[in-house]
């Protein structure tokens, strides 16, 4: 596949733009080589600066449920240049869409927009330490929520440990207040909460972890964590900036019937434009600026063009059956490649949650932790990787991240994978 522009542009970007990437894992460093630049996206594919198509399973990182260009958002974003830009100030396209929110996400009462799912987070936070009146906070292993200060942080596998900065810059007395616990365990939960239940002020979790790639709860781990949350007066924040819109119309909350007290959003609502979100209860959502004392703000919070692709989006994805299909479509495919993986020979095993799912190599039972996600085996990974986008197939250029279909992916994309799939399988096992 010849990828000399992309190549160029790569050198020159690399004179520019730190690391030559507005963000890091576009960069290849997980598989190596040169990263694709874009010049286009057309339903299920992308249309790289060289002229080579892949179908994507990226969707932006999640934004993308109906594709790219889906002609009702680009009516929509059509329709609003039209109209006006950005107003900074209120409009009616914004109480809709909070109205939908709210509709969707029953556990969702007042919702307030902001840009990225960065800022979802970041405020979700401030807010609950304001509202409980407490300042330490829980995130778990392998969870991430952004590039959050106090959330930069994991702990050494499956251990209990005080928070330590993943980045420089981030002082580590910001994080002294961050404690991390593994996920899908219910046992440390509970040791923890008998502990110190009383000064926590929230716990982030994502509710099916896509951070790593992509690992499903357990049986009892939400139910635990919810439990836990109330009767120690502590915030139960569903981060499903992921997961809202993409593994259910309801989200993750809606799947495992639980609700949480504050939910993030982001990706989807946007419909592929700058989005986020955060909401909960009128209660403490009351205490957000200007009628609360915790402040919060945005000059381009509720963008009129971000609005209106997202209210497109959220009218399409909301039809009847639409997750159904969308559902079974990534069932195909998983289960294709299952199927080629076990005839190849190669240990491989995959998750599914909605529209959502998760790939990996060298494990055969299904994967819940952490440190099983870390047993993956990259090598084998980046062989398939290399292989697959050689054969038109773009996923995503790390073994930790989870996979994306869209509504524009038809039975003819899927067997397209699978023809790629079995020669990629066939090139790891020589
Ligand atoms: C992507 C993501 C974020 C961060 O959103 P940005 O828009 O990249 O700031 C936060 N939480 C989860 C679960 C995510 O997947």
């Amino acid at each position: 596949m010849n990828n000399e522009n992309s190549r160029n542009l790569y050198d020159l970007a690399l004179q520019y733009i730190p690391g030559g990437v507005n963000s890091p894992v576009r960069a290849f460093k997980g598989v190596g080589g040169n990263p694709l630049f874009f010049k286009a996206g057309e339903g299920a594919y992308l249309i790289d600066v060289d002229d080579n198509r892949y179908v994507d399973y990226v969707g932006a990182w999640g934004p993308l449920i109906l594709g790219h260009r889906h002609e009702r958002v680009v009516l929509a974003l059509r329709e609003q240049l039209e109209q006006g830009i950005a107003y900074g100030a209120s409009t009616e396209a914004e109480v809709t869409i909070a109205k939908k929110i709210c509709e969707l996400m029953p556990s969702i009462e007042r919702v307030r927009l902001v840009t990225s799912g960065t800022e979802a987070t970041m405020s979700a936070i401030r807010l609950a330490r304001g509202y409980t009146k407490r300042d330490k906070i829980v995130k778990f292993e392998g969870c991430y929520h952004g590039h959050v200060d106090s959330l930069l942080v994991k702990a050494g596998s499956g251990s209990l440990t005080l928070g330590e900065p993943d980045s420089l810059g981030v002082p580590k007395a910001f994080t002294d207040l961050t404690y991390i616990l593994p996920y899908n365990d219910v046992a440390a939960l509970e040791s923890f909460f008998s502990g110190q239940g009383e000064e926590i002020a929230c716990v982030i979790v994502e509710p099916v972890a896509g951070n790593m790639n992509c690992v499903p709860p357990v049986p009892g781990f939400l139910e635990t964590l919810r439990e836990l949350c109330s009767r120690h007066g502590t915030l139960l924040i569903f981060d499903e900036v992921m997961t809202g819109f993409r593994v259910a119309l309801g989200g993750a909350q809606s799947v495992y019937a639980i609700s949480p007290d504050l939910t993030t959003l982001g990706k989807v609502i946007g419909g592929g434009l700058p989005v986020g979100a955060f909401g909960g209860s009128k209660e403490i959502m009351d205490l957000i600026a200007p009628d609360g004392a915790v402040y919060q703000a945005g000059t381009l919070s509720g963008s009129p063009l971000a609005v209106a692709a997202g209210l497109a989006m959220l009218e399409v994805i909301s039809e009847p059956g639409f997750y159904t299909k969308l559902e079974s479509k990534a069932k195909l495919l998983l289960d294709g490649l299952e199927q080629r993986a076990r005839t190849a020979g190669v240990p491989f095993s995959t998750n599914q949650v909605g529209a959502m799912f998760g790939c990996f190599f060298s494990v055969e039972e299904k994967v819940t932790h952490f440190s099983q996600v870390m047993q993956c085996n990259l090598d084998h990974f980046q062989r398939y990787f290399h292989s697959m986008l050689n054969s038109g197939v773009y996923l995503a250029p790390s073994a930790y991240e989870a996979g994306f279909i869209s509504a524009a992916h038809g039975d003819e994309e899927i067997q397209k994978t699978l023809n790629a799939a079995e020669k990629a399988f066939s090139t790891i096992n020589k």
